[in-house]
């Protein structure tokens, strides 16, 4: 019954994973969940607010399909004041988050069989949307003693005559690595001389960054008329169930986007837009704030997680996770459990430790770990401690 597109599909491990901590919990077991990716901070008060005006003055009606006006010059406003990039509201359309935006472009541009290079770790997403456009993803891996950051030569050499496209996320899901100019402008160098490559950078974690300035690869001339620059209020402003996202890219992929999404979806919530708006036109003091909370949680994690025997880890320099390399676990006992891969440890740690994280294999590197640190400093330090004891157990 179920089409063979949907069969190849895998579930989303993130997802996955925090509905079995979720469950635990449900039976009483104390669990701190470690798994999911979301900032654990309320939405600011003032973005609340416009949501709350934006019931009492009836914004009830469907909204044009890629969003409203307003919100789509806010975030043409922010483009220009935050990125230096220049988008005309025609170029911007908003979607159900950053994970639809990704997903239309992906489906406007991808044909069957097409290539589309995924620079791994990854996010679990980006290689199940490739499925579903029926195209094939090619994994570039960049491990940790390179920091996670494919090189410009192995871009060059993944790139065939099929290769449709990029997906390039800086700040990294999973890995926390940041790209520098120089860097983008290397692997920007080697696809100005590809003109059919279309590049989606996925900027979603643009302001959880530790190293300064956000840098996007979409301020690169030679190839900034085929960038799709991914975006949203989910990280940055705490408002992961609002589901607002945009693309912003050139008029004719923008209008892809349009014409996909006014069969599939529509626009996306019209009170949640109006909340979208006074996030990224109003006061942006909370994202900073959040930002230092961050940043000193990450400080925290990497000084406990490098007192962990077995673990190798490096400093991520944005976005909420720590990506350490575990595979010295693998092949070990307790007496009763082998770890064969980081799938198993992940599961051990639920079930044995009660933290729940997420093995490296849905990211496309089998040999790692993702924790999500968007949680107190209290609940890092009692997950770091029992991780420690949990894995002290194998041998
Ligand atoms: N891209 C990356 C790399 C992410 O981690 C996420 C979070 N799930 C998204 C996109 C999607 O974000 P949103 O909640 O806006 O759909
Ligand atoms: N970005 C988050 C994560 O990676 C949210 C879950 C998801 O959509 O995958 O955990």
């Amino acid at each position: 019954m179920i089409s063979a597109r949907l069969n190849a599909l895998s579930p989303s491990e993130t997802l996955a994973m925090s509905q079995k901590s979720a469950e635990l919990k449900a039976q009483g077991v104390d669990v701190i969940n470690l798994s999911v990716g979301e900032p654990d901070f309320f939405t600011p008060e003032h973005i609340k607010q416009a949501a709350k005006d934006a019931v009492d003055n009836n914004f009830s009606f469907y909204s044009p399909v890629p969003g409203y006006m307003d919100l789509r010059k806010a975030i043409s406003e922010k483009l220009q004041r935050e990125n230096n990039l220049t988008y005309a509201p025609e170029q911007i359309v908003v979607s159900n988050g950053a994970k639809q935006s990704v997903c239309n472009v992906v489906m406007c541009v991808v044909d069957k069989d097409d290539e589309v290079i995924i620079p791994t770790p990854a996010w679990v997403s980006y290689v199940e949307m490739v499925k579903l456009a029926e195209g094939k993803s090619v994994l570039v891996p960049a491990g940790i003693e390179q920091d996670f950051k494919i090189t410009a030569a192995q871009l060059e050499e993944a790139i065939t005559p099929k290769t449709k496209a990029i997906i390039l996320c800086s700040p990294s899901n999973p890995t926390g690595s940041v790209y520098t100019k120089e860097e983008l402008e290397a692997l920007a160098a080697v696809l100005a001389k590809y003109p059919r490559i279309v590049i989606i950078a996925d900027e979603i974690y643009e302001h959880i960054n530790y190293i300064g300035k956000h840098e996007s690869i979409a301020q690169f001339p030679e190839i900034a008329d085929r960038v799709a620059v991914i975006n949203g209020v989910s990280k940055a402003y705490a408002m992961t169930g609002w589901r607002i996202g945009f693309v912003a890219a050139p008029l004719w992929l923008a209008k892809a986007c349009n014409k996909l999404q006014g069969q599939y979806t529509s626009g996306p919530s019209s009170i949640a837009q109006k909340a979208s708006v006074a996030a990224f036109a109003g006061p942006q003091d909370c994202v900073e704030e959040m930002r230092k909370a961050f940043e000193r949680r990450r400080n925290l994690v990497v000084e406990l997680a490098k007192e962990i025997p077995g673990f190798e880890v490096n400093v991520p320099q944005g976005a909420f996770y720590l990506f350490p390399k575990v595979s010295s676990f693998f092949g070990k006992s307790d007496g009763e459990r082998t770890i064969n891969d980081a799938v198993d440890l992940a599961m051990y740690l639920l079930e044995v430790g009660h933290v729940a994280t997420v093995g490296g294999k849905a990211f496309g590197a089998p040999e790692y770990l993702r924790f999500s640190y968007a949680t107190s400093d209290e609940n890092i330090v009692e997950a770091m401690r029992r991780i420690k004891d949990t894995l002290a157990r194998l041998k």
